[in-house]
């Protein structure tokens, strides 16, 4: 009884003094509109945003204020490809059998809080173990301090594919990879597939349609998978509600996964001009992944940082994408903000701004791209991506204006998620 009644006045105190956040912003971008708006008040309350006023108005005495007065704020920024679970090095490969599920669970843990500091509060993790799905459901809980996850659990390859997890090793410790290790080969396994990421707590699918680089496999672009196992996929995927990632560097796997029903294409490295219309035609998304691009290039050229076979497919891959982002963007392809960190190292997302810029799009462009266009795809557009009264307050700001210096966008100096200042 005693219990019941101390609850009873905490909630009506918290009812009657509900403290706010007034954040005095000295600039706000509207992503919106894709404006720079000046001398702003966003008055946050709980997780989220319940007014932005004109000027820096003045709060109660029991609310909380935040000088961002010499600072450019934002909606959370949003990285649409990231594998969370790891991160890229030279003993990469020799992980799988020496790492446990538990090593690579802490390590996500760090990777996670990593990715919230550098100002992403929304991430689609694209294919991992499983350990993104706990890791997801531990940040939602509040254990772990990290992003918004929209996880794709383990991403689909047919055998020896690109997501094929056992190519390269040892035949006797091979087995045999099905559906449940997310191998698929004819339409049964595809369907089978995808009701496995359901039933294993998936938000998204994942498909490598076709080769890829840092598999340990000789073909980057061959495609890998038929037009009857994509159309399984995708329609598979809508039952269950979820949208279906094609990772591609080659033209014909990604004409098949458009044409197919998927949502977005990763990379698109070799991507035609056919490709292009292709993509405005069936409403895709593409996520070009320059960061990764450049940073697979530029170690291939060190001796044994990646296996062999690697190499090549890296020296040829990985320089042309920002060139191929440069012409998606040009023919009017929406584009989706995505860095595929982890390829490099986490923490360094707000790089792919710079690249972007580097390519044609303007500085705003970019952050609408990381903001309203990926709520957007994730179908999260009512609550997030801008900084509105009734969304959540996924709230960032840089030191300088980005429209004017666009390197700012990788130091991100405040990150508020949820209504929770992590950086200040
Ligand atoms: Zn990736």
């Amino acid at each position: 009884m005693k219990v019941i009644a101390s609850l009873l006045f905490l909630f009506i105190s918290v009812g009657m003094f509900a403290q706010q956040t007034y954040l005095h912003c000295g600039k706000l971008i509207d992503t919106e509109k894709g404006k720079v708006l000046k001398n702003k008040t966003i008055v946050v309350e709980g997780n989220k945003i319940v007014a932005i006023e004109n000027g820096f108005k003045t709060p109660g005495t029991n609310d909380i204020v935040v000088d961002l007065k010499s600072k450019t704020v934002m909606p959370g920024l949003m990285d649409m490809h990231i594998h969370i679970e790891g991160e890229t090095n030279p003993g990469r490969y020799l992980e799988p059998f020496t790492l446990n599920e538990a090593d690579v669970a802490f390590k996500s843990a760090e990777i996670a809080e990593r990715t919230l500091m550098a100002g992403f509060t929304t991430v689609r993790d694209l294919g991992g173990s499983g350990v993104n799905v706990s890791l997801r459901n531990a940040i939602n809980k509040g254990t772990v301090r990290g992003p918004r996850v929209f996880t794709a659990e383990k991403a689909l390859g047919t055998t020896g594919g690109h997501a094929d997890p056992t190519n390269g090793r040892n035949r006797k410790l091979i087995g045999d990879p099905g559906p449940k290790e997310g191998v698929v080969n004819g339409v049964d396994d595809a369907r089978k597939a995808v009701r496995q990421r359901y039933k294993n707590g998936a938000d998204w699918i994942k498909i490598t349609a076709t080769g890829g680089v840092l598999s340990v496999a000789k073909s980057g672009q061959n495609p890998q998978f038929t037009e009857e196992e994509i159309l399984a996929i995708t329609t598979t995927a809508r039952e269950y509600g979820m949208q279906v990632a094609a990772h591609a560097h080659g033209d014909e796997g990604m004409q098949r996964a458009v044409r197919n029903g998927v949502k977005t294409i990763e990379h698109g490295t070799l991507m035609s001009e056919k490709t292009m219309e292709l993509m405005k035609e069936h409403d895709a998304y593409y996520v070009p992944t320059i960061t990764a691009g450049k940073f697979v290039a530029e170690k291939a050229k060190i001796k044994g940082y990646y296996p062999a076979i690697i190499v090549p497919k890296a020296l040829e891959i990985g320089p042309k994408i920002q060139n191929t982002f440069a012409k998606a963007y040009k023919s009017g392809v929406a584009i989706a903000f995505g860095t595929d960190a982890g390829v490099f190292p986490h923490g360094q997302n707000g790089r792919e701004f710079g690249f972007m810029v580097e390519g044609g799009m303007p500085a705003m462009e970019t952050i609408q791209s990381a903001t309203v266009t990926n709520a957007q795809l994730l179908g999260v557009e009512v609550s997030l991506g801008q900084l509105k009264a009734g969304f959540l307050a996924d709230i960032v700001a840089t030191d300088d204006d980005p429209t004017k210096n666009i390197n700012t966008m990788e130091s991100i100096s405040f990150v508020m998620k949820d209504g929770v200042i992590y950086k200040q």
